[in-house]
């Protein structure tokens, strides 16, 4: 999820039970529409179809609030923003990954954690609704092993995830509730601190992970989570590469090598993580600056203060807020939107300095996620593309589109049955 301060491109309607629209508002424009299928030879596309594929962060659950958006639905990423949905999973081929429940970071007030709490465990609710309601589609993953046997039925794999650890509140055995809803995967804070970690986007508060998140760390690894260290600090990942028992993952992160931002990292922490046998799924934001629109910028305040972010909207002013944010748009187009051909530089350079068994795909879709040339999941095809064209084998794709991310959370399932065979105490 990219949802900076500093990046005037989310519409962020938070707020517990309330819409949040994961578009950023520096959507690309219309014109870079992603063209349908083919989009890459018939080769690239046979060794792609042949392949389980896994994003590692799906924010798509932020649209299970608004009202009459469906995933069966085809959309474009033109008109309501979307990235994911079942139609463009097809055609791209994506065959699942870990669907977010993602918290935008608020007070650390006893109040407001009550709250985000709450708003997460309905968040996770969502995403079990989505596959209870359509189970000849999807199919809820327990364990790693259930990703491939799901695909090959024919269903699109569903594991849940933790964006921003925070609505656990004190309490972290609160992560076994998650757990049992079907997380694998947790993060600690998102773009500000929190009672767990810094954040590689705010001022140090504990220089790295607190004493609550190195308890959180502890139960992850009892329990078979795997840790996630996106938009935590480097100092947070330092520590939780020193005391993970099992490997960790950064879902949805890039290279500083390829731009130089906090939330990248730089090559001596991505060793770091290959050595610990961990994994950095790269992502498709942080590939270059931001250019400074000021008049856009001012047109989107105006467009949050009048669809307060406090309050569910209902469909017609939905609709109208999604014709006045496409206007904003058209009025004050991104020249300069990053290009697949630096995303795919950003994937090569993870893979020269981490090796094909630690670098895998987590786009940011629906989270900020996008760039010129691939709009959407339906282009996926074009990194499988990418790939063949930089010289990796059929084998190095797919450890990169699932089989690195499903031996990590193989390696967090052994950890926890052998903390069960051996409780610490
Ligand atoms: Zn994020």
């Amino acid at each position: 999820m990219l949802r900076s301060p500093r990046t005037t491109g989310s519409l962020l309607l938070t707020g517990m039970g309330c819409l949040l629209l994961a578009a950023p508002l520096t959507a690309k424009p219309v014109k870079h529409r992603a063209v349908a299928a083919p989009m890459v030879l018939a080769g690239a596309m046979r060794i792609h179809r042949s392949l389980l594929t896994l994003d590692t962060h799906l924010d798509t659950p932020e649209f299970f609030h608004i009202p009459g958006w469906s995933i069966m639905d085809r959309h474009d990423a033109t008109r309501d923003f979307s990235q994911v949905d079942v139609p463009r999973m097809k055609q791209g081929h994506l065959d699942g990954g870990f669907w977010a429940i993602y918290t935008p970071q608020g007070p650390l007030t006893p109040t407001a954690t009550r709250a985000a709490r709450s708003a997460a465990i309905m968040r996770g609710i969502e995403i079990r609704e989505m596959v209870a309601a359509h189970p000849a589609v999807f199919a809820l993953a327990d364990k790693a092993a259930d990703a491939p046997r799901i695909a090959a039925s024919g269903k699109l794999v569903v594991f849940l995830s933790i964006e921003n650890a925070w609505p656990l509140g004190d309490d972290v055995t609160m992560l076994d509730v998650f757990y049992k809803m079907g997380v694998r995967i947790s993060g600690f804070a998102h773009f500000r601190d929190n009672q767990f970690a810094d954040s590689s986007t705010d001022k140090p508060m504990w220089k790295g992970l607190s004493p609550a998140g190195k308890a959180l760390l502890a139960e992850m690894n009892r329990l078979g989570v795997v840790a996630d260290l996106s938009h935590s600090s480097d100092g947070s990942l330092d520590d939780a590469l020193a005391l993970s028992k099992a490997p960790i993952i950064l879902t949805h992160s890039g290279c500083k090598a390829v731009f130089d931002h906090p939330r990248n990292i730089d090559d001596a922490h991505l060793r770091a993580l290959a050595a610990h046998g961990g994994v950095i799924q790269i992502n498709t934001v942080y590939l270059k600056a931001d250019v400074p629109d000021p008049a856009r910028d001012a047109a989107m305040k105006a467009m949050r203060e009048k669809y307060p972010e406090d309050r569910m909207l209902s469909a017609s002013e939905q609709t109208a807020m999604m014709d006045e944010r496409r206007a904003i748009m058209a009025a004050h187009p991104v020249k300069d939107g990053a290009t697949f051909a630096l995303f795919t530089e950003n994937l090569l350079h993870a893979l020269k300095i981490a090796g094909a068994d630690h670098v895998g795909i987590g786009a940011d879709w629906d989270g900020g996620g996008g760039v010129v040339g691939m709009d959407d999941v339906a282009s996926l095809p074009k990194v499988t593309e990418a790939l063949l064209k930089a010289g990796y084998s059929r084998d190095d794709i797919a450890k990169v589109w699932s089989g690195n991310v499903l031996r990590v959370l193989m390696a967090a399932e052994a950890e926890a049955a052998k903390e069960v065979a051996h409780p610490a105490g």
